[in-house]
């Protein structure tokens, strides 16, 4: 049986008070039986790491270089991911792909680098809003997923969680319906198995405008094994929620 994971990816939010709040909020909040991870900004990963290690959370990076060491002026390594203390890190996060331009290759050299250090990778992958309605959705995500396998191999794949995130759905408050992510999950599932990989281990993590609200019925579907969270996990209150719904599942 896959364990549930609760990610909450705070983007570029926080702040040393704001941090120390949302953590205290967060004390004698999180349930048993559910694996959770917190990703705030790097300044703050040290910080983070001393305060929510006592919870049983654990800490992920935003991204890392795909380089090891190095002049690479403003570049977070692996290594130095896990000198802090992270055992997480996300990789290809849309706003990545969008705003920075990751493409499918720099992605699987990031979560190359990350494997070799020792850091979980989250892989997240989604179509656009045009490329849905274009009918294209399980047609993209299938081929990000086949040119990070083609990179990795099966065997690495298998300890990967993947996080599907519909791009549409990330920020704007309009969640996929659990059938939609469900059948996502579900093709997910089916490409990794067709490549070789131990599929039915891997987690397979919905993400886009999880709420306190919609969580319990995201997580009763039986390929959905948990969610990444942006804006709900900066509120103690609806991140605990979340995990108590997937705890709860
Ligand atoms: C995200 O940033 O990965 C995300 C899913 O954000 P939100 O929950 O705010 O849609």
């Amino acid at each position: 049986m896959r364990k549930k994971l609760v990610v909450g990816n705070w983007k570029m939010n926080g702040g040393q008070a704001r941090n120390v709040a949302l953590i205290d909020g967060l004390k004698g909040a999180i349930p048993e039986g559910v694996d959770v991870v917190v990703c705030p900004p790097y300044p703050y990963l040290a910080q983070v790491k001393a305060l929510a290690g006592e919870l049983g959370v654990g800490l992920g990076a935003q991204d890392l270089s795909e380089h090891s060491a190095g002049a690479f002026t403003g570049d977070v390594a692996a290594p130095m991911l896990r000198d802090v203390g992270c055992e997480w890190v996300l990789v290809g996060h849309s706003e990545r792909r969008t705003l920075h331009g990751e493409g499918d290759q720099l992605v699987a050299a990031k979560i190359s680098a990350a494997l070799d250090a020792g850091l979980a990778p989250i892989l997240c992958v989604g179509e656009t809003l045009e490329e849905r309605d274009g009918g294209r959705a399980e047609e993209v995500v299938s081929s990000q997923l086949a040119s990070v396998v083609s990179q990795l191999g099966a065997v690495a794949m298998a300890g990967l969680v993947v996080a599907y995130e519909p791009v549409w759905a990330i920020g704007t408050g309009r969640t996929a319906t659990p059938e939609q992510a469900e059948l996502m999950h579900v093709c997910i599932r089916e490409s990794l198995a067709g490549a070789g990989v131990a599929a039915g281990v891997v987690r397979i993590l919905y993400g886009g405008s999880v709420t306190a609200a919609n969580a319990a019925a995201l997580f009763a579907k039986p390929n959905i094994d948990g969610a990444l969270v942006g804006g709900a996990s900066l509120v103690a209150e609806n991140f605990s929620s979340i995990c108590v719904a997937a705890a709860a599942s």
